[in-house]
């Protein structure tokens, strides 16, 4: 596909290293910075103000950093598909979200506000507020009760992920767990329950996010979806060959349906190990899965996520504090403000807002 962002991957080269600090954090702060996936401390410390030594992520953190929204993601580790492994993951989701919830006020010089809606963030950006948007990660936080999502999505919530690892009711993983009785496959997909969790989150405005499913549920996913489908947090699977990225197949879907993968910053999604020594992986790496994405199918479609206090982190880019060095690694590739605002979340809130639209009706 050709497009003008095409042109300047093309005609970066000669460009590199010509970035200045100063220029960098001029059009990082300038941006607004929406990273689509931070986990949550479990049980909750309600710390979000305080600069804390241990989390990736906390809101002065976000405010150093220049971010402006974050995803931040109840999640729930897939148990037993059993009535008391449901009954405990919804109470927990809930719990979670409203641990979320609390994530708002103004304290220790830092000012935060949940949104649900595009025009909650953008009323939140124009206040100087941090945007922090709730979303669930993993279906079984609904167990086999759709009128769960209407729950999520009165607590705020904005997409809810379809699996974690292991397979659940609604759908196939793509890793699946054998110590929890797993198969490589339960349902070959999206089960009749996940189909109509799809719709029902269409009507109420969630995003289908399908990092971590199966490929089949994917596919699937795309094709039952009034909405076009997110991955928050997954790679290209041409340039790391991990059963959590997506293929050239799925990209080709996803430009088809409009939807729109997130680059995340776990390692061992970026590059393979290495024969010898360590894997590391910093934000060139990570920028080389954006290039591939837009080479692929088009600046449209792809975005950006940290994965943070889930497991993410790069050698760069290590904590909220330090997405500057993103924006520098993308402008010495050659892109321009519109394509990297893109990226940093101007497409993802392109999807919140047809969620919107198709939940309206
Ligand atoms: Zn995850």
């Amino acid at each position: 596909m050709t497009s003008p962002s095409f042109a300047s991957v093309a005609q970066s080269s000669p460009e590199q290293g010509s970035v200045s600090p100063q220029d960098a954090q001029a059009l990082h702060r300038s941006l607004f910075t929406l990273d689509s996936h931070i986990d949550i401390p479990w049980p909750d410390r309600d710390d979000a103000f305080s600069l804390t030594s241990d989390r990736h992520v906390d809101l002065p953190k976000m405010q150093r950093g220049g971010m402006s929204a974050g995803c931040f993601v109840a999640y729930i580790g897939q148990g037993p598909t059993t009535a008391e492994g449901h009954a405990q993951a919804r109470q927990q989701c809930l719990d979670m979200l409203d641990a979320i919830n609390r994530m708002q006020g103004e304290h220790n010089g830092v000012t935060a506000r949940v949104c649900s809606t595009v025009a909650e963030i953008d009323a939140a950006r124009a206040a100087g507020a941090i945007a922090v948007i709730p979303a669930v990660e993993n279906g079984y936080g609904m167990g086999e009760d759709l009128a769960m999502l209407e729950r999520f999505r009165a607590k705020g919530a904005r997409y809810v992920t379809l699996t974690h690892n292991g397979h659940n009711v609604l759908a196939d993983a793509a890793i699946h767990r054998p110590s929890l009785g797993d198969e490589p496959q339960r349902h070959g997909g999206l089960s009749a329950l996940g189909r109509d969790a799809v719709a029902e989150m269409n009507r109420l405005g969630l995003l289908v996010d399908v990092s971590h499913a199966a490929k089949s549920t994917m596919l699937a996913a795309v094709q039952v979806s009034a909405t076009p489908v997110v991955a928050t947090h997954s790679c290209v699977r041409s340039l790391c060959d991990h059963p959590r990225n997506l293929d050239d197949e799925q990209l080709d879907a996803l430009r088809a349906s409009g939807g729109v993968i997130q680059i995340t910053a776990m390692p061992a999604f970026l590059k393979p190990k290495p024969e010898e020594g360590k894997r590391t992986a910093g934000v060139a790496d990570f920028v080389d899965h954006i290039d591939y994405v837009v080479r692929r199918i088009g600046v449209e479609h792809v975005g950006i996520s940290s994965d943070f206090d889930g497991g993410g982190a790069l050698a760069d880019w290590q904590d909220a504090t330090q997405g500057v060095n993103l924006t520098a690694e993308l402008m010495r590739r050659g892109y321009d403000r519109s394509e990297i605002a893109a990226f940093w979340g101007g497409n993802f809130l392109r999807l919140l807002d047809r969620a919107e639209q198709v939940a309206r009706g």
